[in-house]
């Protein structure tokens, strides 16, 4: 039985791990992938203390590194469920479950769909949620980004450099993204901004090989419909948090609720980073949270240790 079993091995995850381990904890951190989190998909962080600019990649493989060298053990797997059964923790994988005497929860959280015509059946045709994955595919194109937040931003920049043009497509008159990502969108010249519009349908090509060919864009002033003729369509409309695994209390998007120590509904289990409902999905506070739940972890279990042998 391990002291202690990370579900997610992203920034949030690897943080409590390296922690965890320093308390002296036997800990296990399980991830479906190699290299995880969403912040290894950002082109350019410029807003994590000590890195005034290094890309989101090479980040990650800076905590991973960081983390094997302090003990860390990882197993990559897809984990099934995670449950409690007395005091002992269950976390079913598809290679067979294991136990512990705790669980933290790092699963982080995957893009939200726009659910319009279309864009399920043109994903990888032109549909993207990712500008560093699928940006390059754009050079001297016109792409299109939907949202007015953080992501659609800097992702609406990092597209400025490759495609011809980029139109950022916002259902409201004022962006939400942080004001200096705002000044640079607003001063490149080839982000075209149209506010006060939605989305109505995204449409591909006829024939065999399908592909974006344009959308029909809703006004929401005039309730109007007019085409745009796009290659790519980037979408940023917010995030939905992976939680399916675990039965613990959560808010109505399915958010992990957590108190002060970051213990969920259950005890023993805790729940870290962009899965838990907070308001600030940020780079600095999923290290928080991974510092903060370990050691609570470690209490919890210094004080449960005698009752699951
Ligand atoms: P977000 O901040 O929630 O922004 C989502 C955007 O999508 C909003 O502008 C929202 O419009 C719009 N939207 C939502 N549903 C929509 C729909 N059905 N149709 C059209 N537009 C829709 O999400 P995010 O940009 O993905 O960021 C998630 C979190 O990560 C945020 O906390 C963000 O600050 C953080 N983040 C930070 C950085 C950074 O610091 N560099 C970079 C990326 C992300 P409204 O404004 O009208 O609600």
């Amino acid at each position: 039985m391990y002291d202690l079993i990370i579900v997610g091995g992203g920034p949030a995850g690897l943080t409590a791990g390296i922690y965890a381990v320093r308390s002296g904890l036997d800990t296990l951190v399980l991830d479906r992938s190699e290299i995880s989190g969403q912040i290894a998909l950002a082109d350019i962080v410029e807003n994590y203390p000590g890195f005034p600019s290094i890309s989101g990649l090479e980040l990650m493989e800076k905590y991973k590194s960081h983390a094997q060298e302090a003990g860390v053990k990882t197993k990559i797997t897809d984990v099934l469920s995670v449950r409690s059964e007395g005091a002992k923790k269950i976390v079913s994988t598809d290679s067979g479950d294991l136990e512990s005497r705790a669980v933290i929860i790092a699963t982080g959280a995957n893009p939200k769909h726009l659910d319009v015509p279309g864009e399920e059946e043109l994903i990888s045709k032109g549909v993207s949620y990712c500008a560093i994955c699928d940006g390059p595919f754009f050079r001297n194109k016109t792409v299109v980004v939907i949202g007015g937040g953080n992501s659609a931003i800097t992702d609406a920049l990092f597209l400025s450099k490759i495609a011809r043009k980029v139109y950022v497509i916002h259902r409201r008159d004022r962006l939400r993204a942080a004001k200096i990502l705002q000044d640079r969108a607003f001063a490149t010249s080839n982000i075209e901004f149209i506010f006060n519009a939605c989305v109505a349908e995204i449409v591909g090509s006829k024939g065999e090989i399908r592909r974006v060919e344009k959308i029909a864009l809703n006004d929401l002033k005039s309730r109007e419909i007019r085409e745009l003729a796009t290659d790519g369509v980037f979408i940023y409309v917010g995030i939905h948090p992976n939680t399916e695994i675990v039965n613990v209390d959560k808010d109505e998007e399915g958010f992990i609720k957590t108190d002060r120590s970051l213990e969920t509904s259950e005890k023993g289990i805790y729940a870290v980073g962009d899965c838990r409902d907070t308001n600030i999905w940020q780079l600095v506070a999923a290290v928080r949270d991974g510092a903060l739940a370990a050691t609570a972890a470690n209490e919890y279990i210094e004080n449960f240790k005698e009752q699951v042998k």
